[in-house]
């Protein structure tokens, strides 16, 4: 039999893995200068490859790659990971995939880690499928009983803590913000009690007022800008017997009262988006030890957007995985929201080969003045929405990195890294280009740069 020559991955997606500019260089010069030896696909599973290069250490590093992910593993003590030795073996990988042909049984250790992956993926799809297990009547009405005296007793602590918060904001205006900008402990003691009453989100908002409040010139203009939206969700929650059904998921998704992934699994799976996925936008931050990457995902038959969160912790990597500019057929349950975003992969498939004539993607671009336009009309349908997915076109570069501006002459506020800067100037070379990133009528949060209507992802620096 042939072995398998198309890869699965290509470059580009390959080196988008890298978690900085270096490990992606010192990668690709590992893989050009034949450092990756002993190549092979172990005898029992194809989706798992191995390689080794010499490192420092006496000993090679054994390096080991589980392709159906991809998910990557090295003896190397780095601790970024994939590792520049994991980024290599991809690449030669990816370059040649017949230097993996040799079918050879991999070592232990490997054997090892490709064992308790798959496990571990297992029980995920066990775990899955125990939750969605069908119930006796009385569990099921045991449990929905139990489910709302919990949400009672939570929604009466937020009541009160609302309650707080309100005439806290009465006496700040009462007293002027220039004395309340003496008393900045003040703010962190009320957020405090919001978290003890079991809004989060409020006391997000209480932490922001405060920092507003000193944040400089200008900082009423930042304190209102908070406070608006924070005023108008106290009354909403005041009132919120009154609320159509979709603005109350939204109400209790601002206060902090969150869906976990579970229920959004749960469901109805007709009620899913199932698309042709392109992969617009990959960003990783990290806050603390919690690390967050935001995959932004567009539909081409639905022409709908849908962010996709991965969470971990430390250095462990994410348990999921998609690829920037890879396409998936897909099925995405969405949060219930008026303005629906955020959503959770049900289903996945990698499809190889959804390209057209010059392997670009064109997604739908608006000028500047709809895109406000657009942008009210979200605002409309949910008051609390902070950005919306936009593609934006005939814009030019400026001189600096806070503006662009569009083809009338109006300027649009960004904020560019050095890196975007030079990408738009060189992309656009005097003529106008289109970008995607995330808009809130105001700013926009360049993610994605377009030269010729063809998409090009950027990622991380
Ligand atoms: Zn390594």
């Amino acid at each position: 039999m042939l072995p398998d020559v198309t890869p699965r991955y290509d470059r580009e997606q390959v080196l988008a893995l890298a978690p900085d500019a270096a490990s992606s260089n010192a990668g690709q010069k590992l893989a050009s200068s034949g450092a990756i030896y002993k190549t092979h696909t172990d005898i029992q599973h194809s989706d798992l490859i191995i390689g080794q290069c010499q490192g420092s250490g006496a000993r090679p590093y054994i390096i080991a790659c589980d392709l159906s992910q991809p998910a990557i593993k090295c003896t190397c003590p780095s601790r970024k990971f994939p590792c520049k030795h994991g980024i290599a073996l991809l690449l030669v990988y990816t370059d040649n995939p017949a230097a993996f042909a040799d079918k050879r049984e991999a070592d232990a250790p490997v054997k090892e880690w490709f064992a308790k992956r798959r496990d571990k993926l297992d029980r995920i799809d066990k775990v899955d499928k125990a939750q969605t297990a069908p119930k006796t009547p009385e569990e099921v009405e045991r449990n929905r009983l139990e489910k709302e005296s919990r949400q009672a007793e939570r929604l009466r602590k937020i009541n009160l803590g609302v309650e707080d918060l309100d005439r806290f904001l009465q006496d700040v205006m009462r007293e002027g913000l220039a004395t309340m900008r003496r008393d900045t402990n003040a703010f962190n003691e009320r957020a405090g009690r919001l978290i003890d009453a079991q809004a989060p989100g409020l006391a997000r908002y209480v932490t922001e007022l405060g920092a507003a409040l000193n944040s400089g010139d200008d900082f009423e203009t930042r304190f209102f800008k908070v406070l608006g939206p924070l005023v108008l969700l106290i009354n909403a929650f005041k009132n919120r017997q009154y609320l159509p059904d979709g603005l109350i998921e939204d109400l209790y998704d601002q206060i902090g009262i969150n869906r976990n992934q579970q229920e959004i699994l749960n469901q109805a799976p007709e009620q899913d988006i199932v698309d042709d996925w392109y992969v617009v936008s990959q960003n990783t931050t990290q806050e603390d030890r919690l690390k967050m990457q935001r995959n932004i995902l567009w539909g081409r038959k639905s022409g709908k957007y849908a962010l996709i969160l991965y969470f971990a912790h430390g250095a462990s990597a994410f348990a999921e995985s998609i690829m920037p500019g890879a396409w998936y057929r897909a099925s995405l349950a969405f949060y219930p929201s008026q303005y629906p975003y955020r959503a959770i992969i049900r289903h996945k498939e990698w499809i190889p080969d959804v390209q057209d004539d010059d392997g670009g993607v064109i997604l739908p671009a608006v000028e500047l003045e709809q895109a406000y336009q657009l942008w009210s009309q979200a605002l409309a349908s949910l008051p609390w929405l902070n950005c919306m997915p936009i593609a934006l076109k005939g814009l030019r570069a400026t001189r600096s990195r806070k503006h662009l501006m569009d083809n009338k002459g109006r300027a649009l506020a960004v904020s560019l890294s050095k890196m975007q800067h030079l990408d738009v100037l060189s992309v656009s070379n005097g003529r106008t280009f289109d970008a995607f990133g995330e808009f809130d009528g105001r700013k926009f949060d360049v993610l994605c740069i377009f030269s010729d209507h063809r998409s090009r992802v950027s990622h991380d620096d």
